[in-house]
């Protein structure tokens, strides 16, 4: 068994299977086995499913919460709304389901017709980070069940117990086995077992960019079509014209979510000379409003980090930019609690060569730099491999405009620190990975197009 602990003081929390090679081999011959009816059945009634797996779910939302609070750390608050993020996928592709519309294409001869259609891929195998343990298997999990293709989840080792529960509701909803499988236990025999099998179609994974390649390394010997969602180093522009107050208020909601181990999390923080000092004082007095405690409790509260792995990086980051001149403004070194809380952090003063600009953080650390002109920030913020999503603070419309063409990212958010719902398309550009989550891109994914040409008609 694989022990699961929380991370805001250790205790043991539950276990999850060590499943061996033979069981993880026995879950894709289910999968694979269940795929030619599952893939037939009427959308209607795969809609029906998950939709029905929706309404248990959503029932219980609070002991989901719970869970997710002592496996992964987040508070309670913070929990239920990636519960309902996560729901939304649910609910959005049991719709979703139903409208995997083809096309016919004008005939190139008269005696001929031809037509478009949309066919799942095939078993899927998809692995998950630990930061949303929710979400991130329903948003794979409810896309791949509404195009008709069957799917093995193996959830990360740190956060198992709610990706079993969510199982064992889709169970309960009526969802087989075989078309939702899940295994745990060693992640880099399961990553290969995936990807060597020639009846695996498509591989759909988040996490760290460099297990991401490794991925797409494994499976190029059976080519799979994959989805990619891997890390980012996201920049959050605040312009003079900015509505000051709401940037900091979006800053340190984006920024403190998840204590900052998000891969959408500002990473840095562009703020334009005159309003400096302006914006770094209201975000230091917002971040000091919120307590630093585990989360089971009703309030909003900055919890642990994952792991001593995760809260040695941190360290390392912020001290680097402290022996190389940074200003720390706030926090900047683990928190008085101990164990795997660090402090939220304010950092100024900060230079392009420290490796905390082109590393991604994972922790509660505001690396803050100024900027003069929009040239020089759409330069500077498009200066690093990752591309997922870009933060930018204006009130100019032509300059909205520039910015959406111009950053290179998949994802530009302006003047809001929010981006995710399932009504829209996830996922980056650049070594922040390809292919789409949610909304009605997402569930191209899962599908391939086959054309077909009806001649001798006349
Ligand atoms: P990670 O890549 O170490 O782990 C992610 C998953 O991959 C886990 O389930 C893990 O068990 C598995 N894994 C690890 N090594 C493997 C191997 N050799 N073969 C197969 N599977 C393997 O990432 P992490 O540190 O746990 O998660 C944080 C990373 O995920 C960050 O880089 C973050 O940006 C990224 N992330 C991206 C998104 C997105 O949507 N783009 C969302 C959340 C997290």
């Amino acid at each position: 068994m694989i022990d699961v602990f929380n991370p805001a003081n250790g205790t043991l929390v539950g276990r999850a299977p060590l499943h061996s090679a033979a069981q993880v081999s026995a879950a894709v011959d289910r999968a694979s086995a269940a795929f030619p009816a599952w893939s037939r059945t009427l959308a209607k009634q795969r809609s029906e499913l998950l939709r029905k797996w929706f309404e248990l779910v959503s029932a219980d939302r609070r002991a989901f919460a719970e869970l997710m609070c002592l496996e992964n750390g987040k508070c309670v608050a913070e929990a239920l709304g990636e519960i309902d993020y996560g729901l939304g996928f649910i609910e959005w592709y049991a719709e979703e389901a139903k409208r995997v519309y083809g096309d016919t294409i004008p005939t190139h001869a008269s005696d001929a017709a031809v037509l478009v259609t949309k066919e799942p891929v095939g078993p899927v195998a998809a692995i998950t980070p630990w930061n949303f343990p929710f979400m991130m298997i329903t948003r794979k999990v409810a896309t791949a069940l509404a195009a008709g293709c069957t799917i093995i989840i193996k959830p990360a080792e740190e956060t198992p117990l709610t990706a079993y529960k969510l199982l064992e509701y889709a169970r309960k909803a009526g969802i087989p086995e075989g078309v939702f499988e899940m295994v745990t236990g060693d992640p880099v025999g399961i990553g290969e077992r995936f990807t060597n099998d020639a009846r695996i179609r498509k591989i759909s994974f988040t996490g760290s960019t460099a297990v991401g390649k490794l991925l797409a390394r494994q499976s190029a010997g059976t080519l799979k079509k994959m989805t990619m969602e891997l890390g980012g180093n996201a920049p959050f522009i605040v312009f003079d014209d900015a509505d000051i107050e709401q940037a900091a208020r979006g800053l340190v909601a984006a920024k403190l979510r998840n204590s900052g181990q998000v891969c959408i999390s500002p990473n840095r923080i562009y703020v334009q000379s005159s309003v400096h000092d302006r914006l770094v004082a209201r975000i230091k007095e917002l971040v000091e409003e919120i307590p630093v405690e585990q989360g089971l409790q009703e309030r909003f509260v900055v919890g642990p980090l994952i792991n001593r792995r995760a809260l040695d990086k941190v360290a390392e980051l912020v001290d680097d930019a402290k022996a190389h001149g940074a200003k720390v403004v706030l926090g900047g070194s683990a928190h008085a609690r101990g164990g795997l809380f660090y402090a939220p952090t304010i950092l100024t003063e900060l230079n392009d060569d420290m490796q905390i600009r082109s590393t991604e953080i994972f922790g509660p650390v505001f690396p803050v730099y100024r900027f003069d002109t929009e040239d020089e920030v759409i330069a500077r913020s498009n200066d690093t491999e990752y591309g997922l999503v870009a933060y930018a603070w204006t009130r100019e419309l032509g300059r909205s405009f520039r910015l959406s063409r111009n950053i290179e990212s998949g994802m530009v958010i302006l003047n809001s620190g929010s981006v995710g719902t399932a009504s829209v398309p996830f996922g980056g550009v650049k070594q922040s990975g390809y292919g789409r989550e949610g909304s009605h891109y997402g569930i191209e994914e899962y599908v391939h197009v086959k054309y077909t040409l009806m001649a001798g008609l006349a």
